[in-house]
């Protein structure tokens, strides 16, 4: 018998857990994977444990190699929050020129570790993938916060959410908004409002965000609305609106409704790409602005 020198122990692991996550994959474009996932996420939620404010590392990474960044000041309780009804934040963020000037002062050192940490993630299969992670644009000056799917083939390409065909719909709605001057004195363009996704990584042809995927990268986005304070959340799509609210459905059945996370108000629209498949969809995404803009007004 040839004996071979012990391998290195880290090294094993990691080759394990990418074996385990390749075979997750697997199941889950076979469909089993979402069960499996589901009953992981489940199981967690059931848990008496506090939720971790960051994504916890895998034995995918050491531990030792993700980097400690800041965390934005814990406004109790964490966690996502659904309806109104649940909502434990009374208080809505503030929409006042000054206020979001300070709240955009105080979120950019922890919008930009965030980012770092973002862009140096391996938590899941698609650091294998990606060409880059996107971790967001914007700012907290405006308190409006956008939130997506996942960042497609020129994202991935550039690092920087809805530069696509979806993106050039989605930064012409924005403009359209502040031409029609929906919300006075409050300038929105790209740069004063948030733009990002539930999943910072572009998945391999476009498809659908996994559950496994989506657990380990929203403590990002929860982390990312903790710095941000917005006032309203507009989530584009079924993802993010399954994610933040909490609860599955269509968007047909999901829009037209002012839910409550944390601090700020959040509706569901059709996603940009929705639109650009079927322009019928149009109409009801602008009717959405125009009540994103109504709430975003009243407390
Ligand atoms: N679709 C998304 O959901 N996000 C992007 O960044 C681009 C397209």
């Amino acid at each position: 018998m040839t004996s071979r020198a012990p391998d290195d122990p880290r090294q094993e692991a990691a080759e394990l857990v990418a074996a385990a996550r390749r075979w997750l994959d697997r199941e889950a474009a076979a469909g089993l994977g979402d069960l499996i996932a589901t009953s992981t996420l489940r199981a967690k939620e059931e848990s008496a444990d506090p939720e971790p404010s960051a994504p916890v590392p895998s034995a995918h990474v050491p531990s030792a190699h993700v980097p400690s960044v800041p965390v934005p000041p814990v406004r109790e309780p964490q966690g996502l929050r659904t309806a109104v009804a649940d909502n434990p934040f009374d208080e809505l963020d503030p929409g006042g020129v000054a206020e979001r000037a300070e709240i955009e002062r105080d979120s950019g050192a922890f919008l930009e570790a965030i980012a770092t940490e973002v862009r140096a993630c391996t938590l899941c299969g698609l650091c294998e993938t990606r060409t880059q992670a996107v971790p967001g644009v914007g700012s907290a000056r405006s308190g409006i916060v956008f939130v997506g799917e996942a960042p497609g083939a020129d994202e991935d390409r550039r690092g920087e959410p809805f530069v696509g065909r979806a993106g050039e719909l989605l930064t012409r709605i924005i403009k359209a908004m502040d031409d029609a001057k929906l919300i006075p004195g409050v300038p929105l363009t790209r740069e004063t409002v948030f733009i990002c996704n539930v999943l910072k990584c572009r998945p391999p042809e476009n498809r659908n965000p996994l559950p496994h995927e989506i657990e380990s990268c929203a403590p990002y986005l929860r982390r990312q609305l903790q710095a941000l304070r917005p006032r309203l959340i507009c989530c584009l799509g079924k993802f993010a609106a399954e994610l933040l609210v909490g609860v599955k459905g269509t968007i047909g059945g999901l829009r037209g409704k002012v839910y409550r996370y944390q601090g700020a108000k959040l509706l569901v629209t059709y996603h940009p790409a929705a639109c650009l498949r079927n322009p019928a969809y149009k109409r009801p995404v602008w009717e959405d602005m125009q009540l994103l803009a109504r709430e975003y007004l009243s407390d």
